[in-house]
């Protein structure tokens, strides 16, 4: 009985929905529960007997269900695909490892796969840099920081182990079947994302990098001095791209054009600076934590003192990326 319905469970987990015609491109639903993302889109293409999956979702079992549910239901199997991660982030790339076969192909971008390394702590003393310095030097208090970092999914469901990946770079070549994808940098919401581009049917697979619902983090890295200052050059950048239809990483696909949303998410991060310089005019010399308590977020209803840690965490980041640009243009 408890068998049966377990399987029932995982059977609703499924949510396949063909997003486009030719070439077939399918959007499996990957439930992100608890999480304000709320789901991951992972994108699979088949053409010509060849098949391209995009992004897996977090490592736990709800999200292993509908990935690996989902491609069975489409005849890809992990032991013979292309997998293309376009960021570090586990939500993206959490289950990459679950595709380590000699016949499947892991593609990231070289820099993204450094940074991934050390959040893995693949290189020594990485475990200190995960946590290292920028947050902390903006003020955020060492005695939220394991309150903060216990309940952070992108820990807890990060990838168990390395993968070996095939390095891609910007303007790269991707094939499958007879479908040709280009590969375009676009660094900001993390230090080195590549995403995807169907020149022939100007498609373009945005991950993190354009959502339409929700605004994209960005945040700090240790070893990048612009982080918003990137992130709009890369907003730029892809409006040069000819996109008639954009498959977003997260939430409902587009309701408006490539150009309407760049334009919103850019006044979005003018209206935050302007924030951010009006809490400074009145309180110069404010570190970032002090800045962020001072700035409008929102906490699903709790206050700045209340919110779980890991919220300020995000919002202490957010608010040196932007304090990072203002300084960086001499204000
Ligand atoms: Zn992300």
């Amino acid at each position: 009985m408890t068998d049966i319905s377990k399987e029932n469970q995982t059977h609703d987990l499924i949510r396949i929905e063909q997003v486009y015609e030719s070439p077939s491109i399918y959007k499996l639903y990957i439930p992100l529960t608890g999480n304000a993302l709320k789901n991951l889109n992972c994108y699979v293409l088949i053409d010509d007997g060849e098949s391209l999956v995009i992004d897996t979702g977090f490592r736990n079992g709800e999200c292993k269900a509908a990935l690996m549910g989902g491609l069975a239901k489409l005849g890809v199997s992990p032991e013979h695909t292309k997998l293309f991660v376009t960021h570090l982030h586990s939500d993206h790339c959490g289950m990459a490892e679950y595709f380590d076969y000699p016949d499947t192909t892991i593609y990231m971008g070289g820099p993204e796969y450094e940074y991934l390394l050390y959040t893995l702590d693949c290189i020594p003393d990485s475990s200190m840099h995960r946590f290292s310095a920028p947050q902390l030097a903006g003020g955020f208090p060492e005695e939220f920081l394991r309150p903060a970092s216990e309940n952070n999914p992108a820990r807890i469901f990060m990838s168990s182990r390395a993968f070996p990946v095939t390095k891609v770079s910007d303007g790269d070549e991707l094939r499958v079947g007879s479908v040709k994808l280009e590969v375009v940098s676009v660094p900001g919401h993390t230090p080195g994302q590549m995403i995807l581009y169907i020149p022939e049917e100007k498609i373009l697979f945005s991950a993190d990098h354009v959502l339409f619902d929700i605004t994209p983090n960005i945040t700090c890295w240790s070893g990048v001095r612009d982080p918003l200052g990137q992130y709009l050059k890369s907003l730029d950048k892809i409006l040069t791209y000819d996109v008639k239809t954009v498959f977003p990483g997260h939430r409902s696909l587009s309701n408006k054009t490539l150009e309407q949303r760049v334009q919103e998410i850019k006044e979005h991060h003018e209206r935050r600076l302007n924030e951010v310089r009006a809490v400074l005019r009145e309180h110069p010399g404010a570190n970032a934590y002090e800045v962020a308590s001072r700035l409008t977020w929102s906490l699903h209803g709790a206050t700045w003192d209340t919110a779980p840690k890991s919220q300020l965490w995000f919002a202490v980041g957010e608010t040196i990326a932007h304090m990072d640009y203002l300084r960086e243009r001499g204000e």
